[in-house]
């Protein structure tokens, strides 16, 4: 793997801050709307995500969509929207850049760049967040393997941008039941090979309600830095991705949860250091060939 600048080593250490957040000091917790779709409808549910202890606000203005005919997004007007509504409530805002031509200017909106899935090796607009001067949140692509997901994320910060955090958000497999894979062995395999933050996307991950409260615990769990959540008021009239969008009610709900669960796995008991966890190798006593 020819990975240098995101390797797990000391010189390449950094925090990730964004606003006044840091990953790894804080849990992040990004939540809003897949797309921002009003003023009544991002502040409502704004609100509702803060209150209920969001820390990061998400949302669409440009939307990758698998059909010219679903709805592409507000563009600038949702940026506008969005910015407002993360002021108004003193949270940064994360939203999708989908175009290298973009960047600079979506920049001004944004105190967080994300390249989404279907745009992972995108190179040109990789180089140009690279030089955004804006932390960037990197999706993992749908049939990305670690080794091409982390050279992506060394081309942002070979061209000169420190500041990125990866997102797990599901990978194509066989099985249809769920939208896509949520892979959360990746959570604790990043962490060996990266000193970059590590968010998971349970919403994309899973495309199902009902089955996002237990994927993201399971997340957190797994080590993840950060998750990422869709919540709408009214998904039913949701202009992208209802049916994963999680009430505020049940966003509340989960937060909790995740809280519940963070204090526990703090509390879990001192063993000796685990050979396989943090980035020191594989266990030698595994390291004998195996023949198959
Ligand atoms: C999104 O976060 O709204 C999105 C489109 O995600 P992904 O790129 O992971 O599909
Ligand atoms: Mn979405």
């Amino acid at each position: 793997m020819n990975i240098k600048l995101a390797a797990k080593n000391k010189e390449s250490q950094r925090a990730v801050r964004v606003g006044g957040l840091e990953f790894g000091r804080d849990f992040v917790l990004a939540a809003g709307p897949c797309s921002v779709e009003s003023e009544e409808q991002m502040a409502a549910i704004a609100r509702a995500v803060s209150e209920a202890g969001a820390n990061l606000l998400r949302g669409g203005a440009f939307k990758p969509r698998t059909s010219p005919y679903a709805f592409q997004g507000l563009g600038l007007a949702g940026l506008k929207i969005l910015q407002r509504a993360g002021r108004e409530m003193g949270l940064p805002v994360v939203t999708e850049v989908l175009d290298a031509r973009d960047v600079p200017w979506v920049a001004d909106y944004a105190d967080m760049l994300q390249i989404g899935a279907r745009n992972m090796q995108n190179f040109s607009l990789l180089k140009e967040v690279g030089r955004a001067g804006r932390p960037v949140l990197l999706k993992r692509g749908m049939n990305a393997t670690l080794a091409e997901w982390l050279s992506c994320a060394e081309y942002i910060l070979h061209y000169g941008n420190p500041d990125v955090v990866l997102c797990e958000r599901g990978i194509r497999t066989f099985e249809t039941h769920t939208r896509n894979t949520l892979d959360l062995s990746a959570v604790p395999a990043l962490h060996q090979l990266t000193h970059l933050p590590v968010m998971v996307d349970p919403s994309h991950g899973t495309g199902r309600r009902e089955l996002i409260p237990a994927m993201t615990l399971a997340a957190v769990a797994a080590g993840a830095d950060a998750v990422m959540l869709e919540v709408h008021h009214q998904p039913d009239r949701a202009l992208s991705d209802g049916d994963q969008a999680l009430l505020p009610a049940e966003f509340a709900r989960l937060v909790r949860r995740i809280q519940v669960l963070r204090d526990a796995l703090r509390q879990l008991p001192d063993i000796p250091p685990d050979p396989l966890a943090g980035g020191t190798g594989p266990n030698p006593e595994n390291k004998e060939e195996v023949t198959p």
